[in-house]
């Protein structure tokens, strides 16, 4: 049986994951401080004698006995809010996390996949995003401290990769949105839908006219997945390529919600991103990988999921 350490694996996209790989026949130990993770998204997997949950802080030594095939490295507050509100863990948690979930790989000669992100192109100039642009980054403002280090995590593992022959994979991944999100997670999904539900205007940060492109959290695990099991060590973008404004975002979400709800503008965020599309060719050539559920059908799940958590 192949073993998986999930580093996050209580967080949104690292639960999912969980599930993913646990369907799939994998032992899972499932590492997280909880800081942003949450239980709950867990619960359905604890009484299983195949997943293992560890409440630890990856930032400190990782010390886990028997063999592990996979590192998955997911630890890290990933929503602007989250990283604004947790400055110093997330710029440790991308660093020294980042060595220590390789260096557990590295001692138990375990495959690793490092969960970067698209915020490693800042503000791109070039859109959409292909792998091979390096960025518009602004390395002292207040994204600088997730930006910079999920790409200093990015230059460990290709260091680990080069020089200690580590069997890695980099996945950057864009926007991505679903059930497990926290309602108070300050992402446009969450909050836009939130807002609606409950009646309250839509708070639509700037003009609306900054763009973003919203995958749904089962794409993008399948992408992971056929990630890992590729043989590919440079970065590939994995996300979903339906670039549209904020703007557009917030009618989907009224509509679908049939909410009353009024739209208010509050300020943009300090560097915040004015377009972001991934270029995903090189996941479709490389893991015949490409999205499949649209916008309408993952903000309708997503809605349901919001609907059920704000009412139980
Ligand atoms: N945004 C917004 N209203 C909100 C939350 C976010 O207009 O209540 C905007 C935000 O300024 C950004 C986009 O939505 O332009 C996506 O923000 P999010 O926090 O979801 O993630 P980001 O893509 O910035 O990492």
């Amino acid at each position: 049986m192949k073993v998986a350490l999930i580093t996050g694996g209580a967080g949104f996209i690292g639960s999912h994951l969980s599930d993913l790989l646990f369907e799939k026949g994998y032992r899972i130990i499932c590492m997280d401080n909880l800081i942003t993770g949450n239980i709950e998204n867990i619960k359905h997997l604890l009484k299983e004698k195949n997943f293992e949950f560890i409440k630890h802080n990856v930032t400190g030594y990782i010390k886990i006995k028997g063999k592990i095939d996979y590192v998955l490295h997911f630890a890290s507050p990933a929503s602007p809010a989250d990283y604004l509100k947790f400055p110093i863990q997330t710029l440790k948690v991308g660093s020294l996390g980042t060595h220590n979930a390789l260096g557990i790989a590295k001692a138990k000669d375990a495959k690793f996949l490092l969960a970067s992100t698209s915020e490693v192109y800042g503000d791109p100039l070039v859109n959409p995003q292909p792998e091979r642009y390096w960025g518009n980054v602004n390395p002292i403002g207040p994204r600088g401290v997730y930006d910079e280090a999920k790409r200093f995590a990015e230059a460990i593992t290709m260091a680990y990769h080069r020089y200690h022959g580590l069997d890695t994979r980099i996945a950057r991944i864009f926007n991505t949105y679903g059930p497990r999100m926290r309602k108070n997670d300050g992402r446009a999904i969450p909050n836009f839908i939130c807002q609606a539900l409950s009646g309250k205007p839509l708070t639509v940060y700037g003009k609306g006219r900054q763009t973003r492109s919203f995958c749904y959290i089962s794409d993008l695990v399948g992408g992971i997945y056929k990630l890992l099991v590729s043989n590919e060590h440079s970065p590939v973008n994995i996300g979903n390529p339906n670039e549209m404004s904020l703007l557009s975002l917030v009618k989907i979400i009224i509509s679908l919600t049939g909410s009353r709800s009024k739209i208010v503008h509050a300020s943009l965020p300090i560097d915040d991103p004015k377009i972001r599309c991934p270029d995903i060719s090189k996941a479709k050539r490389l893991l015949f990988w490409k999205p499949t559920v649209d916008i309408e059908e993952g903000v309708k799940e997503t809605i349901a999921f919001f609907k059920s958590s704000l009412t139980g």
